[in-house]
């Protein structure tokens, strides 16, 4: 028993030891990747040739991409170790569902793709962490542009109920397989591997949109007809907490953040 126990206790020393070189390393990644982010700014702010304002823009989208990566393997090795940090405010969901949905409707604007929102309620103040309910957002709605048809619609619906907020992020896109879809949350699950693929993204969006939602103590569902489209429900706990900090409604979203999470769409 005794040999047992030592075994299990090297396992998860190894595993903790592990977690953190990922997440070491992958930090290491970002100081040179900022520095190469910084060039293409100051590039892009140059009265340079028009040719190299594409190269410019190629440079900087894939250093997004990059970053998005690197992200998401940091955000993927805290949740496997329960250490990924959550800050809990009392904010109205409504608000922050949508400013997320107004940025990415502004980052859309020139493109055939649209999104609206909707919402029965104008206010619910629930306890909840806004850079959460954001990195949901962004992932579910960059998920229904990818996989978007040439000109697609993207409804971002807001439902009140009394234990779960629920926020729908729905798409009349390309859908998924029926026999795929009760994968589509786990780690690495891509289902379309083929070199001719419209878009990138390694597999690890849905399963991190699936642990946040977890982390939070809701629940998120799937959708979707083959052709159709897809809608992912999401449900938020509609509860208050009292907290030690008075209300805040953050304003989260930048353009920046946006910019890195649908980096995969358009990839130069
Ligand atoms: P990736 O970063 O590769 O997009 P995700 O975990 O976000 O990884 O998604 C996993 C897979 O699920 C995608 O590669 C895609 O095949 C499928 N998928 C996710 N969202 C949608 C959607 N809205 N419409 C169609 N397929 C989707």
């Amino acid at each position: 028993m005794k040999e047992e126990e030592q075994k299990l206790k090297n396992v998860i020393n190894y595993e903790q030891l592990k977690s953190s070189f990922y997440i070491n390393i992958t930090h290491e990644f970002k100081t040179p990747l900022n520095v190469l982010l910084g060039i293409c700014q100051i590039l892009e702010k140059e009265d340079v040739p028009e040719k190299w304002e594409k190269y410019i823009n190629i440079a900087k989208q894939n250093c997004y991409r990059l970053w998005r990566l690197i992200n998401n393997v940091i955000d993927n090795s805290k949740i496997s170790a329960n250490s990924f940090e959550v800050a809990m405010s009392n904010n109205n969901i409504v608000h922050v569902v949508e400013e997320i949905t107004l940025s990415v409707a502004d980052y859309l604007k020139e493109s055939n793709i649209s999104i609206t929102f909707d919402t029965d309620i104008e206010e619910k103040v629930i306890t909840c962490d806004p850079r959460i309910i954001e990195r949901i957002l962004l992932n579910l709605i960059s998920n229904g542009i990818k996989f978007s048809k040439e000109e697609g619609n993207i409804l971002v619906n807001m439902i009140d109920g009394i234990d779960y907020v629920t926020i729908e992020v729905q798409d009349d896109g390309i859908g998924i397989d029926k026999d795929k879809i009760n994968s589509i949350f786990e780690t690495f699950t891509k289902i379309d591997d083929s070199l001719t693929r419209k878009s990138e993204g390694c597999g690890l969006g849905l399963s991190i949109v699936s642990s946040l939602v977890d982390i939070h103590g809701g629940t998120i569902e799937v959708y979707s007809k083959k052709g159709e489209g897809s809608k992912f429900v999401t449900r938020i706990p509609a509860k208050i907490t009292q907290l030690d900090q008075k209300k805040v409604t953050e304003t989260l979203i930048n353009k920046e953040k946006i910019n890195i999470e649908f980096s995969d769409i358009y990839s130069g």
